[in-house]
């Protein structure tokens, strides 16, 4: 099951009825958590065994349901509270700030012609809740095969979750394998000829600004380290802040990037061959610069995985071991890495990204995994002066959906 959470505006203000029963949830949350660490509980089954009775008469006036999603809530927050403590980070005892509330998919009601939702408070009071909506929500209001999940109220906007079964995977006829660098996606496409020969052109996603902003960023957190460093809890907040508001614009971009790649995988029909980033550390002590971080790469992974799982697009994640030395036409592991260009005994040399490339797919292929069937690799194909752009900073200016996604994977 594939859920996407959609962001809607509100047409009004919160009700004060609405804004009371979200004071009352968050209350509720963290008087679970506090509850349940004493407890040692941490399933939501385990809470609600643990405090349903005594919430039920503390809470009179909340809808029982939505105190049963607030254990839910907890639940999620003891989770990333127990990643937290495992991982080592200090932390007290974690807490709602932000006003919200969440109701499953029975506790309220949403009229998607008209855009409203009914939310109960208590039995006998209901407040209705407008909804702003754009074409691209259209989109999703009208989409009959999507199913409602879970209603996610803030002050300012609720985000509503749809719920779609997994598409069958299309049947690729072509492939695009992309090795994923600091700037850029580097890539070949691939595609079968009807008497079984191929063409094989060079891709490219640029995404420069992104290497800008971290830099940018971390210049700005190395100056308030110095300059806020006789207060280090400031310091942690402006420093935490920064880097929150780093991760917006970058992950920004990169929806863009991954849109661009999409489409072109869509109309073409193609399976996306990636290298696995997981396992992978910044190579540090190389240079004296430092390195730029692998989270916007993760981030682009991460976002073409759930886009592509959404349309059906099938992606294909290999080991990227050896993928920027070894020669695609013959073989030959070079001992050292090149400069920008790859060159081989035998007289091969191409792009250095590009040619990683081409290792990732040959080692998908190799592996037996199931790219295209009967669709090969041959250096012969290869076309040296034909690139085509998938996206390039430039397209960024085309008009955007005014509407903002998360994306998520249940099973
Ligand atoms: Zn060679």
């Amino acid at each position: 099951m594939l859920v996407k959470g959609i962001a809607f505006r509100l047409a009004l203000d919160l009700p004060p009825e609405a804004i009371f029963l979200l004071q009352g949830f968050r209350l509720a949350v963290n008087k679970a958590v506090r509850a349940s660490l004493d407890a040692r509980v941490s399933s939501r089954y385990g809470i609600t065994k643990l405090l349903y009775r005594t919430f039920r008469e503390e809470h009179p006036g909340m809808y029982a349901q939505h105190l049963v999603s607030s254990f839910e809530v907890t639940a999620g927050i003891l989770k990333n509270h127990r990643k937290r403590l495992r991982h080592g980070r200090r932390c007290g005892t974690p807490f709602v700030k932000r006003l919200m509330m969440k109701a499953e998919n029975q506790a309220y009601k949403l009229d998607r012609t008209e855009g409203m939702i009914d939310l109960p408070i208590r039995a006998g009071c209901h407040v209705k809740l407008r909804l702003v909506v754009s074409q691209y929500h259209r989109r999703y209001l009208n989409d009959e095969t999507l199913s409602l999940g879970s209603l996610t109220v803030l002050p300012d906007r609720v985000i509503v979750a749809f719920r779609r079964e997994s598409p069958r995977p299309i049947a690729a006829s072509s492939v695009l394998s992309l090795d994923t660098n600091e700037r850029s996606l580097d890539g070949i496409f691939v595609e079968g000829g009807r008497n079984g020969d191929t063409s094989c052109v060079q891709v490219k996603a640029t995404f420069p600004e992104v290497a800008m902003i971290q830099q940018r960023h971390h210049e700005r957190r190395r100056r308030l380290q110095k300059k806020k460093a006789h207060d280090r809890r400031l310091t942690r907040v402006l420093c935490g802040r920064e880097g929150a508001r780093e991760h917006h614009r970058i992950d920004y971009q990169m929806h863009h990037v991954a849109d661009a790649v999409l489409e072109f995988a869509e109309d073409h029909r193609s399976a996306i061959v990636l290298e696995d980033l997981r396992g992978m550390r910044p190579n540090k002590g190389k240079e004296l610069n430092r390195r730029l971080s692998l989270w916007p790469r993760r981030k682009l992974h991460q976002i073409i995985e759930y886009k592509a799982a959404w349309k059906g697009i099938p992606v294909i994640k290999v080991d990227p071991r050896y993928s920027s030395r070894r020669c695609p036409a013959c073989g030959r592991i070079s001992d050292s890495r090149m400069g920008t260009e790859f060159a081989c005994e035998c007289g091969w040399h191409l792009d250095r990204h590009i040619n990683a490339s081409i290792n990732l797919l040959q080692t998908a292929i190799s592996k037996g995994l199931e790219v295209v069937g009967g669709l090969r690799f041959s250096p012969g194909a290869f076309q040296h002066d034909v690139v085509m752009t998938l996206y390039e900073p430039a397209m960024a200016a085309r008009s955007e959906p005014n509407g903002t996604s998360h994306f998520g994977v249940t099973s």
